[in-house]
C-alpha cells in the first residue's frame, strides 16, 4: 500500500486506513506520510520517535498548529477497509484515520498558506498518557507545538466543538465508631453520616457557564461507595467517590476550591486531575476558521487531546471527519461527504 498525497481524496484514505496502525505499530504509516511531506518544498519536515512533524516558515503573523493520531484500537476483523454507499468502513476509518487523510492531502496542497503551519501527525494517542507522543514532545521540544490556534482532527461529524472540560476525582471519608450491631448505641455509623455528603451532592444543580461564546453543562457526582465490614458490625468508615467535570473556566485548582466549598466541613482526597480547554474562538484565526468552516460551534463535554495545547496556551478545537459515537466500534465508518466537507474546509480557510 503506498499513499499518494496529490492523488483521489477517497483512495488516499483508504490506503491510510489500509496500512494497520495499532498503537506501537505506527512506524510503516509514519514511514510513508514523511516520504510524501519530504518530497514539499514549502515543508521543512522532522521525525521524533513515530511522530512527524512539517512545518512552513513564511513569517505569517499567525502559526495555526493541525493535528492528529496515526495510531487505531487494535484490529476486530475490519481491515483491510471496504465501501457500502457513501460511507468507508474499516478500523480507524472513524477515529482518526479521515482526520489524518485531510491533513496530509492538504499539507501537501498548501503551498503558499495564509497562516504559517505546523501539522503534526502523532504515535500512541490510543493508549495510556504517558505512551502519547505529545506528552515526549510537549517536555522536550515545546517550541515544536507552538502556535496561535490549534485544530485536532478527532471525528466531530465534521462540525466545530471547542475546547473541552475538564475533569477529577475526589474521595470523602465519613469515619464512626465500630461496635456490634445488637448494642448499636456503642457504636457510630459511618454510612449513616455519608447521607449528608451524598444529600449535597443530590441537590446541588450543576453550573452551565459560558466560555468563550459556548455553553458548557459542567457534573458533580458520587461515582462509587465503599463502607461496611460485615452483616453484624456498625460501620466505621464510608468512603464515597466523587466526579467532577468542570468547564474550562476553571483551573484543577479553583475545580478543587469549588468542591471544597460543595462539601464545607469535609475533608477531600483528590486522586486525579486533567485541566480543561478553553474554545479560544474568539482569536483571530479562530475567527476565520469558523467562517471558512461555517455551523453552529458547540462544547466538547468530554476530555481530549486539545488539552495539551490548552496547557501550553495554545486555544485548541475539535474539527474532524466522522461520527465520533462511532469511535473504536468495530463497525466504525467514515462518511465520504465529512471526509469533502473537512478537506474543503481546511483548504478554503488557509488558503
Ligand atoms: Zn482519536
Amino acid at each position: 500500500m503506498t499513499l499518494d498525497a496529490r492523488g483521489d481524496l477517497v483512495a488516499l484514505f483508504r490506503a491510510i486506513v489500509d496500512i494497520e496502525s495499532v498503537s506501537g505499530n505506527e512506524r510503516e504509516l509514519a514511514d510513508q506520510i514523511e516520504r510524501e511531506l519530504r518530497g514539499c518544498a514549502h515543508l521543512s519536515v522532522l521525525r521524533d520517535g513515530d511522530t512527524v512533524i512539517a512545518r512552513t516558515a513564511l513569517g505569517r503573523p499567525e502559526r495555526v498548529v493541525i493535528a492528529g493520531h496515526l495510531d487505531t484500537v487494535p484490529l476486530a476483523g475490519n481491515l483491510p477497509s471496504w465501501r457500502e454507499g457513501d460511507l468507508i468502513y474499516g478500523r480507524g476509518s472513524c477515529d482518526m484515520k479521515g482526520g489524518v487523510a485531510v491533513m496530509l492531502a492538504a499539507a501537501v496542497a498548501l503551498e503558499a498558506p495564509s497562516s504559517d503551519l505546523t501539522w503534526i501527525f502523532y504515535d500512541h494517542e490510543e493508549v495510556e498518557s504517558a505512551a502519547n507522543s505529545l506528552t515526549r514532545i510537549a517536555a522536550t521540544r515545546p517550541e515544536l507545538l507552538a502556535g496561535d490556534f490549534a485544530v485536532l482532527m478527532e471525528p466531530t461529524s465534521a462540525r466545530v466543538e471547542g475546547g473541552c472540560q475538564g475533569t477529577l476525582r475526589f474521595s470523602v471519608t465519613t469515619t464512626g465508631r465500630a461496635a456490634h450491631s445488637a448494642r448499636a448505641w456503642m457504636g457510630h455509623n459511618a454510612i449513616h453520616d455519608a447521607t449528608d455528603v451524598l444529600a449535597r451532592l443530590a441537590a446541588h444543580v450543576p453550573e452551565q457557564p459560558e466560555v468563550d461564546g459556548l455553553r458548557y453543562h459542567e457534573g458533580l457526582n458520587a461515582v462509587a461507595i465503599e463502607g461496611g465490614i460485615a452483616g453484624n458490625v456498625i460501620p466505621d468508615r464510608c468512603t464515597i467517590t466523587v466526579n467532577y467535570r468542570f468547564a474550562p473556566h476553571r483551573s484543577v485548582e479553583e475545580a478543587q476550591q469549588y468542591c471544597r466549598e460543595v462539601l464545607d466541613g469535609y475533608e477531600l482526597t483528590f486522586t486525579d486531575a486533567a485541566a480543561g480547554a478553553r474554545p479560544g474562538l474568539d482569536r483571530p484565526a479562530a475567527a476565520a476558521f469558523l467562517a471558512a468552516v461555517g455551523g453552529e460551534p458547540s462544547a466538547k463535554f468530554g476530555w481530549t487531546d486539545v488539552a495539551r495545547f490548552s496547557a501550553l496556551g495554545i486555544p485548541a478545537v475539535n474539527f474532524g471527519p466522522g461520527d465520533p459515537s462511532k469511535a473504536h466500534a468495530d463497525d466504525e465508518f467514515c462518511p465520504v461527504s465529512d471526509l469533502v466537507t473537512c478537506h474543503d474546509a481546511v483548504l478554503r480557510w488557509l488558503s
